[in-house]
């Protein structure tokens, strides 16, 4: 199999070292022919990106020549309705949409909120596990809710059913993603990955990138793709698969 894209780069917008033209030339060093530039959206504790920041990448993501560069956002899930962290406007704008728990993402509206972030993302896997179910329907929240392209790093930090998660996906044109950087620090995804695929899910892959020689890596996720078997036709941004993300232009809330 042939790593030919890269959906998931983080630059000095958010929390990662470069900056795009320094990202971008690493993937075309390593012969990517597509990327998209994903830095974090703007409720994280850690350095995330602003309207301001994201607004200012883009014509320096759009200048790229020799290599096809799309801007995204990866969005956090902040409660467990599913919500995220994306402004409207921001939403219309960008190329790709990601989401995915992280636990640095405290945006402190609403005591749920609160409680999901924080039970997942610092509490014992034990407790963490009793959030099962809550985590369960914040992914099928999200999914529902929002025009998601992609659910970043499943299995990292957040217990839920991911065989139920990637029914949703597929039902609704939305990736899993295959994480180099998450995909050896997962719970209970392995175990499921036979059901997940019999869902019809698509797949695709993000190094999720903080530094330009981690670009388009992809050893860990090449030897989880072996590891269960995936069919290769179903995975996005290798030999050629092409990805269609989601018209946004008009959505509205
Ligand atoms: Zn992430
Ligand atoms: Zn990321």
């Amino acid at each position: 199999m042939t790593f030919d894209s890269d959906f998931h780069l983080h630059t000095n917008a958010s929390d990662g070292r470069c900056t795009v033209s320094e990202l971008i030339c690493a993937a075309k060093e390593r012969g990517l022919k597509r990327v998209a530039v994903t830095d974090h959206s703007f409720s994280g504790l850690r350095r995330r990106s602003t309207p301001e920041k994201f607004e200012a990448q883009r014509a320096e993501i759009y200048a790229q020549e020799g290599i096809t560069a799309l801007q995204g956002i990866e969005a956090n899930i902040i409660s467990e309705d599913g919500e995220i962290d994306v402004p409207d406007e921001v939403m219309r704008r960008a190329d790709v949409l990601i989401a995915g728990f992280h636990r640095f993402a405290a945006l402190m509206r609403k005591s749920e909120a609160r409680r999901f972030v924080f039970v997942n993302g610092f509490l014992s896997e034990r407790e963490r596990q009793k959030l099962y179910d809550v985590n369960t329907c914040a992914y099928l929240g999200l999914i529902e809710c929002y025009p998601v392209d992609i659910i970043a790093h499943i299995g990292h930090r957040c217990p839920a059913d991911f065989v139920r998660i990637a029914e949703a996906c597929a039902a609704r044109g939305v990736y899993i993603e295959l994480n180099e950087r998450h995909i050896l620090d997962t719970r209970g995804l392995d175990e499921r990955m036979g059901d997940i695929i019999s869902t019809g899910v698509k797949f695709i892959v993000g190094s999720d990138a903080h530094r330009a020689d981690r670009v388009g890596i992809f050893d860990n996720v090449a030897a989880f793709i072996k590891r269960h078997d995936i069919p290769l036709d179903r995975v996005y941004g290798i030999d050629g698969n092409v990805p269609a993300f989601k018209d946004r232009s008009e959505w509205k809330r």
